[in-house]
């Protein structure tokens, strides 16, 4: 057989090929039947609603999201996985399959309503930050989020200021989201079993902003600029920004760290760097 009867034959009878983890796209499967049930009911989905699956490798999460009767879209990057995700789920009517990069995936072509998607995933670890990001540009779309990520990851997104955890990704992501860290899970689950421990967490985009920024750009570059020299006092960790008495206007003490800071208090920086606005 020629390669590219091979590839037909595999694209037409999925079920007899055995998919390889790739590690290249992050692949770590879960196979605990008693994780994946936790999973899916901190998720609760509903009939009618609009859930969004991001990497659904071999399905594990995608049959208990599909049984709820809810509209499922699943973004999956590996191509050798799309034939096997169709012959598994493509005869059920709510079931839509996008095959691509979640990181350039424009969700605003889904055309679901303001504040109804759900987006789900065990996500692939090396692009779970990036992807966060990505989301929470379209923020006002999203209803809430649950992942699967590192542990660590986890820890750093749910901290509070006064910790080594509380830092750039911590502020960014509680400017938009409530965070709730629901749960850990031990590298048995998956297979191939990852190095570090991972843990669930649930990402509530905030109808109204707690503390919101005049520019939300100017927030993310005074967060930028202080963890970069997470050690120094924040007069000299922002030194390139705002002078001592800008940081005192805002309220804000010098010689403090810029992990000793919350979010308000960062917000106020960065507004003392917005332009007035002509009233
Ligand atoms: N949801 C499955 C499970 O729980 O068993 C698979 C999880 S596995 C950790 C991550 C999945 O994301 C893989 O299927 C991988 O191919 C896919 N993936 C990796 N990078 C991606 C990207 N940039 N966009 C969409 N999917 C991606």
């Amino acid at each position: 057989m020629s390669e590219r009867d091979r590839e037909h034959h595999r694209e037409r009878n999925p079920e007899q090929y055995q998919h390889r983890a790739r590690k290249r796209f992050g692949q770590n499967f879960l196979h605990d039947a008693g994780v994946i049930d936790r999973i899916l009911r901190a998720i609760r989905p509903r009939e009618g609603e609009r859930l969004l699956e991001i990497g659904p490798g071999q399905g594990a999460l995608t049959e208990g999201l599909l049984s709820s009767g809810a509209q499922l879209d699943v973004i999956e990057l590996d191509k050798d996985l799309v034939p096997i995700l169709q012959h598994q789920f493509a005869g059920h009517g709510h079931f839509n399959l996008h095959q691509g990069d979640a990181l350039k995936f424009d969700f605003n072509t889904l055309g679901a309503a303001p504040r109804s998607l759900r987006v789900v995933g065990n996500l692939p670890y090396n692009i779970s930050t990036p992807l966060i990001f990505h989301l929470l540009s379209h923020a006002a779309l999203i209803r809430d989020m649950h992942f699967m990520l590192q542990k660590e990851v986890v820890e750093r997104l749910a901290a509070g200021p006064g910790g080594g955890d509380w830092g750039r990704l911590s502020i960014m992501v509680q400017y938009h989201c409530r965070v709730e860290h629901l749960f850990n899970v031990g590298p048995g689950a998956f297979n191939p079993p990852p190095k570090v421990e991972s843990a669930i967490v649930r990402l509530v985009p905030h109808t109204t902003l707690p503390h919101p920024a005049k520019d939300h750009r100017l927030l993310e570059r005074v967060v930028r600029e202080a963890f970069n020299q997470r050690r120094k006092t924040l007069r000299n960790a922002l030194k390139a920004l705002l002078g001592a008495d800008q940081i005192e206007a805002a309220g804000v003490d010098g010689s403090l760290r810029p992990e000793q800071l919350d979010l308000a208090a960062f917000v106020r920086l960065a507004d003392s760097l917005a332009q007035p606005t002509n009233a």
